[in-house]
């Protein structure tokens, strides 16, 4: 799984894309979406239907909540592509998840719950696996590469999707 830096980098990118007109506090709602998925870790699940598209559109429809609630998101554009926004940063954890080195299994996410429980991988291993083990040296050495290879491939993405951005 990339680590929280990956999944904030590539959920503030896909957020923009889809909402340009966002302010710093939107960018900060697709950054917590994107991350969101991995709290059921507090639960000792991983990769079960908070990692599916299911939970992509609970994430919308709480992002449609939240537009009515803030007058700034209110005054920069329509709650549907807000929605869509928050949706859509938070779908691209479950694709980052499933085109990174899992080796805990079930391998992937259950991607298409609630519509089935099976777990989906990707075609490809793209992202380095990120170790929890923090009391051991290795682990962190092992995680500054995770993290710098997720830079360099969703860093140039933010940078794309932030010159799109018009305030
Ligand atoms: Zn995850």
């Amino acid at each position: 799984m990339p680590s929280p830096v990956g999944h904030v980098i590539a959920g503030v990118a896909a957020g923009v894309l889809v909402n340009r007109r966002s302010p710093l506090a939107a960018m900060v709602v697709f950054g917590a979406a994107a991350a969101a998925p991995d709290l059921d870790l507090i639960a000792g699940v991983h990769r079960g239907a908070s990692h599916s598209a299911g939970a992509a559109l609970l994430a919308g429809a709480a992002g449609w909540i939240l537009w009515r609630l803030t007058p700034s998101l209110r005054a920069r554009g329509p709650a549907w592509r807000f929605a869509l926004a928050v949706a859509a940063a938070y779908a691209t954890h479950i694709v980052t998840d499933m085109v990174s080195d899992d080796s805990r299994p079930p391998i992937g996410c259950m991607a298409l719950w609630p519509f089935t429980d099976a777990y989906y991988q990707g075609p490809f291993i793209l992202f380095l696996p990120v170790s929890r083990a923090y009391w051991r040296l290795r682990a962190w050495t092992e995680n500054a590469k995770a993290v710098a290879l997720e830079i360099a491939v969703l860093g140039p993405m933010l940078w794309a999707s932030l010159r799109t951005r018009n305030q």
